[in-house]
């Protein structure tokens, strides 16, 4: 039996990573991480190539994105769309480089994601899937998408409640430009490792359970959770993406709560939560 049970959350080192400043930074940060992706795996006998890891640029200047993409990367995870976009726009040169939009969408900025990403991992309603799907279909674009599912129940995050994601899915097979890939998730932050797990153990039982009854020609075996804090865990629990940001890029220079806005939040005004 694989000793998993004691693996710890990094969430220590949250808000300390070194700025990614060369390309030899961003090289090392890299390597690094697909160590740690490597080891992970060979505690519970997975194939390092079964997971992937999805570079988060959000909050990092262009420049930085230019690094990242000399050091490799073809596909950067941002987490608003408004962000996301510009830095899309102003970085055309790269032609082969692809956009995760990773955060929650409004309805009325479906359009700029029809036009630039090729995946989205925070689908959470229909009205969202239905937007995305008619700008895909006037672009004659595709998209690959993951629900993005709370599974830490806390009432701040974002995702479908584990109960209503059965009843959604059977209602996606009509958005013909999305191609569902999966599920999403952000599990609780915090540094008891047993209570993150259980967030990463709940959306891989969900995926098993939900690939019993996915309508045909849906595939959902792909698992999106872990980042810079917790991905050895959730690829220990099966993790297929991993979203990492600071352990690559360094440090953000703002609070999380900046980035993750609380959906209840009267205070947060429209352009910050998107
Ligand atoms: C920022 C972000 C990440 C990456 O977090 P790090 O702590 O920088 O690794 C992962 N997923 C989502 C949805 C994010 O917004």
């Amino acid at each position: 039996m694989p000793m998993t049970s004691e693996t710890p959350t990094r969430h220590d080192q949250h808000g300390l990573y070194p700025e990614a400043g060369t390309v030899e930074d961003l090289r090392r940060n890299l390597a690094t991480v697909q160590e740690r992706i490597a080891s992970a795996c060979q505690r519970v006998g997975r194939d390092p190539a079964s997971v992937r890891l999805l570079p988060v640029s959000k909050t990092k200047p262009q420049a930085s994105l230019r690094l990242a993409y000399a050091a490799g990367c073809r596909l950067l995870g941002e987490n608003k769309v408004q962000e996301a976009f510009g830095k899309w726009e102003s970085m055309q040169d790269l032609a082969d480089l692809r956009w995760s939009v990773i955060g929650h969408l409004q309805t009325n900025k479906a359009r700029l994601v029809a036009r630039f990403a090729s995946e989205f991992q925070a689908l959470d309603s229909l009205r969202v899937a239905e937007a995305l799907d008619r700008h895909l279909q006037a672009e004659g674009r595709s998209l690959d998408v993951f629900v993005q599912v709370n599974t830490s129940g806390e009432a701040s995050k974002y995702g479908l409640n584990p109960e209503d994601v059965p009843g959604f899915i059977q209602q996606l097979p009509v958005f013909s430009a999305l191609r569902v890939r999966g599920l999403m998730t952000l599990a609780l932050f915090s540094a008891e490792a047993e209570r993150v797990r259980r967030c990463f153990i709940l959306l891989r039982e969900l995926r098993d359970q939900l690939q019993q009854s996915a309508p045909a020609g849906m595939e959902l075996d792909a698992l999106s959770m872990g980042m810079s804090g917790d991905f050895e865990i959730a690829i220990e629990e099966g993790a297929t993406v991993v979203r990492v940001g600071q352990a690559i890029f360094g440090a953000r220079p703002l609070p999380d709560s900046y980035y993750w806005p609380t959906r209840s939040d009267p205070q947060t005004p429209e352009s910050v939560t998107d």
